[in-house]
């Protein structure tokens, strides 16, 4: 029998159906084909179960990952990070001033990964379609049963200016350093290189990312400062009526070991800033520096007003838009905001993100196994503040919380401080700040 041009193409076309009819009944096997170019699917492998969508890998979105796949291992999690390194907040003030190194703070999102049976996904996200269940990222979509947006904060300059100039000048000449990265390493140079004068710092009002932190930061660097014997002073203007947590460490630390080179300054809400002049004004005083760090009011990231699920808070300006009781978007039960984004009065701070983290990873898992809704439980606050470098003193807080009904929100339940200090008690409290920090990193990225 002759065979034809025609009847070859006949064939192949034929052939071509079936095994397209073949692979498209294996379903597992075309879930994890590489998504057609005419698809915007991002480039993960399907496995079998629920997939929980984990947005940022932070202390919370970190801690989330981890703890869903603990506690539901039948879900597929992913967790979507804009970076490829891992860069710890927490201890970031040593590291300024030389007491711990980079490598101490820096971390594997593939370790963290592979440890804990996750798949890691370096992209960013840039929408959210909630009525489809998809999120939009750089690389692609990625349709989920259950959405996390653990995207931590965003600066907000409103409350200083409008003015998109300053803002940019600000962000950039002397950025705030409350977010990992190269913001710290401009403010580290900025420290290492000055030669004297006045070094400008200032603590925003609202709820700010690490109440301790820049009090914390003001000691550090005035120590430094007193130890290269610099004629130097740092000028803390504080728009708080005073110290906004371990007050009476803070301010005896401030007093009596750092007299002569931290001027804290109370009440202190910012009414103009001259770049050029290198001038700031408050309602009672102007201040002249040589050097600065701003840090503004802060609000939740970007990606939340991006997905349609921020709202003004107590504190902030546009927060997660959550029940407060279970972390659930209003009007969207599968997509959950948990971190500094939150707008719970809770500390903006690590070891609360990564206990809160651990809660709303029970309530995922609950809903995934089909168990009844977990009881509220408190996020933990723990944070030890160094006071001094030479020798390492610290303080500390513990706390957790509880809602108040009548002012309808939360507040610290039984806090337990530590603030003494001078003697052996400082030093002693002083050795638990890299004792807590690598056992969290332990946590998130194994040993
Ligand atoms: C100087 C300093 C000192 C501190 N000291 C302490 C301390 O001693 N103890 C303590 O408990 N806490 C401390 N903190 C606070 C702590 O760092 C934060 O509270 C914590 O990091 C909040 O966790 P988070 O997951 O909400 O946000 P983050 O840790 O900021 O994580 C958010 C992540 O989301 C990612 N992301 C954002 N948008 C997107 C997007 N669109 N797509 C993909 N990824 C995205 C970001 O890249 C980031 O990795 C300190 C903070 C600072 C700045």
């Amino acid at each position: 029998m002759k065979i034809s041009r025609r009847d070859v193409l006949k064939f192949t076309t034929t052939l071509t159906a079936a095994l397209f009819a073949t692979q498209s009944n294996a379903s597992d096997t075309k879930d994890n084909m590489r998504p057609a170019k005419k698809t915007n699917l991002a480039p993960i492998q399907k496995i079998k179960g629920p997939r929980v969508v984990v947005v940022g890998g932070g202390w919370s979105g970190l801690s989330v990952a981890k703890y869903t796949k603990l506690f539901a291992p039948l879900a597929d999690v992913v967790l979507v990070e804009q970076k490829e390194i891992f860069i710890s907040c927490p201890l970031s003030n040593q590291w300024l001033i030389d007491k711990v190194d980079l490598e101490f703070l820096t971390h594997d999102y593939l370790k963290a990964a592979r440890n804990h049976n996750y798949t890691y996904f370096h992209a960013t996200a840039t929408g959210v379609d909630k009525e489809n269940s998809i999120l939009h990222t750089s690389e692609g979509d990625i349709p989920y049963d259950y959405l996390v947006l653990a995207p931590g904060i965003e600066y907000d300059y409103s409350y200083w200016t409008d003015d998109i100039v300053l803002e940019n000048r600000l962000r950039q000449e002397y950025p705030a350093a409350f977010r990992p990265g190269s913001e710290h390493m401009t403010l580290k140079e900025k420290i290492k290189n000055f030669k004297g004068g006045t070094f400008l710092m200032t603590v925003p009002g609202g709820n700010y990312r690490c109440l301790p932190a820049p009090y914390e930061r003001a000691c550090l660097v005035a120590d430094y400062f007193k130890q290269k014997k610099l004629k130097a002073k740092i000028i803390l203007l504080d728009e708080n009526n005073d110290i906004t947590i371990k007050e009476h460490g803070f301010h005896t630390a401030i007093d009596e070991l750092y007299k002569d080179y931290i001027v804290l300054e109370s009440s202190a809400a910012i009414e103009s800033i001259d770049l050029d002049k290198k001038i700031v004004k408050t309602e009672f005083d102007e201040y002249r520096f040589d050097d600065a760090s701003f840090y503004p009011h802060v609000r939740g990231g970007k990606l939340l007003e991006i997905a349609g699920v921020a709202k003004d808070s107590v504190y902030n300006r546009l927060e997660g838009d959550i029940d407060v009781e279970t972390y659930e978007v209003h009007g969207h039960p599968n997509i959950y905001i948990s971190g500094d984004a939150r707008p719970m009065g809770f500390s903006k701070s690590g070891n609360t993100s990564l206990t809160e983290g651990q809660n709303v990873a029970r309530r995922i898992a609950a809903k995934i196994n089909r168990q009844p809704k977990p009881q509220w439980t408190t996020p933990i606050t723990i944070c030890v503040s160094a006071v001094s470098a030479y020798p390492q003193r610290g303080i500390f807080i513990h706390s957790e919380y509880a809602y108040d009904k009548e002012k309808q929100r939360f507040s610290f339940a039984t806090p337990v401080t530590n603030e003494i200090w001078k003697g052996e008690t400082g030093i002693k409290n002083a050795k638990m700040i890299e004792g807590w920090a690598k056992s969290c990193y332990q946590e998130f990225f194994g040993k």
